[in-house]
């Protein structure tokens, strides 16, 4: 493997930094998002625009292909409507090929290659910020029974184009991490089984080939942050259902990185990956990679993040006991909710907090009697006197506070340290209160 990206990688990757849409950094993406941009790439000439049918809400599916080669590609994104990065991504790829000249394509690849890519095959589920279409259904569920529009389009395209290789786009949670280490998996690959016992033909080798030339590409620029997803065979998925058509089939779920709240890490690393395949694909060069390269790529492993670890903290009045706790935060509700309570040693946090000398103060409402107002430094006092919430029958309270604050209709269960429960308490030691876990953002107090 080479010890440094090629010139053709190092030199799209540069590309991508400047030609990127940026309109499309963005945490979420929705229809009207990517309708400006669809147009300007299906006003060039080089591209054929297809209309592939509708949503379930009547939202059009359409296809951009470039090129009119043989060796047909596929990729489709954002099947899961809450899931964009990957749609911003290949409308940069599509972009970059059409507007400039990367390194390494050969001048007359169009003859050799079609490129054909479906952005955002779920756009009800986009528009709602949900996994599901509009219907309810996980489309990727539904590639036996085929209820949904979304499904039954992709389908047809599959069995219309027989591609070479599919290209199934999502994005993960942030929470899994490249093996055991506390990286996150910025990107996650699969090349799904066609069966049960996870027969490899020749469909399935070129893939973990092209994973494998893919992850070694990608490590030069996310060390140690890529992981292998899990090929236990989803009867029900349309990844797996592909492969079995002898298409050689990858899955690319996007990830977290450190302080990358739009996953543009992950929107760049696609791009790459991309390039790459359609490089090593070109060139056969993917051949040098083996079933063991693929197999050297860590577990994508579930939940090894959280968003914020407390480590060695205690816990219990009358019995103490010492803990960690785990605590993530939800970003489409922005509610906190503690995740695990107990040895979480194999568990990092994206915010780890050693909190060994602290206490979990006893749950303590502010009862509002009258009409009050907080800022930051009320609240801040408020705390430091032990108040992790307030109870306000009457809707008396206002706040301006950039802090998070809890505010109830009635008082709490004092046994609220479980998973499950939102992440509001104070630490403290035998010189008060030290610290609040603000929806479980940690905030120091200085009393
Ligand atoms: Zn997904």
């Amino acid at each position: 493997m080479n010890a440094h990206p090629d010139l053709a990688i190092a030199d799209i990757a540069n590309t991508f930094d400047a030609m990127h849409w940026k309109v499309l950094d963005k945490r979420h993406l929705v229809f009207d998002d990517i309708t400006p941009i669809v147009e300007t790439l299906s006003a060039s000439s080089e591209i054929t625009t297809t209309l592939l049918g509708h949503s379930y809400e009547g939202r059009p599916i359409v296809r951009y292909a470039l090129g009119k080669g043989p060796l047909t590609l596929l990729a489709w994104t954002q099947m899961h409507g809450d899931e964009p990065t990957a749609t911003a991504a290949v409308l940069d790829y599509l972009h970059i090929l059409l507007n400039s000249e990367p390194e390494g394509l050969p001048r007359n690849w169009q003859n050799m290659v079609t490129l054909h890519v479906i952005p955002m095959l779920n756009p009800d589920g986009a528009e709602r910020g949900t996994r599901v279409n509009a219907q309810g259904i996980d489309i990727n569920r539904d590639a036996k029974a085929l209820q949904s529009p979304e499904g039954r389009i992709l389908n047809d395209q599959v069995k219309q184009l027989a591609p070479d290789v599919a290209f199934n786009l999502h994005d993960q949670n942030p929470y899994y991490t490249a093996g055991t280490s506390s990286n996150p998996a910025t990107i996650a690959f699969l090349a799904p089984a066609y069966h049960k016992d996870k027969h490899v033909d020749a469909a399935r080798l070129r893939a973990k080939q092209l994973i494998a030339g893919m992850a070694s590409t990608l490590n030069h620029f996310i060390p140690n942050c890529i992981g292998r997803y899990d090929d236990t065979y989803s009867f029900r998925s349309f990844g797996d259902n592909i492969a079995a058509t002898g298409a050689s089939t990858i899955l690319i779920e996007s990830g977290a990185a450190l302080d990358d709240p739009h996953r543009q890490s992950a929107r760049k690393m696609n791009v790459v990956a991309l390039h790459y395949a359609l490089l090593s694909l070109l060139s056969n060069t993917y051949q040098r990679y083996s079933l063991a390269d693929y197999y050297r790529i860590p577990d994508n492993r579930e939940d090894g993040l959280c968003d914020t670890k407390l480590s060695h903290i205690t816990l219990g009045d009358s019995q103490p006991y010492q803990a960690d706790i785990s605590i993530n935060l939800c970003r489409k509700t922005g509610k906190s909710s503690i995740t695990a309570i107990g040895d979480l040693r194999t568990i990092h946090g994206f915010s780890d907090v050693d909190g060994r000398g602290l206490r979990v103060a006893n749950i303590k409402p502010y009862v509002v009697t009258s009409p009050m107002h907080l800022d930051d430094g009320f609240y801040r006092k408020l705390l430091a006197e032990g108040y992790s919430y307030f109870v306000d029958t009457k809707g008396q309270l206002s706040h301006t506070c950039t802090l998070p604050v809890r505010i109830e209709t009635a008082p709490i269960s004092q046994v609220c340290m479980l998973p499950g429960e939102r992440a509001f308490f104070l630490l403290k030691n035998n010189n008060g209160i030290q610290a609040a876990i603000l929806e479980g953002q940690w905030t120091t107090l200085n009393p």
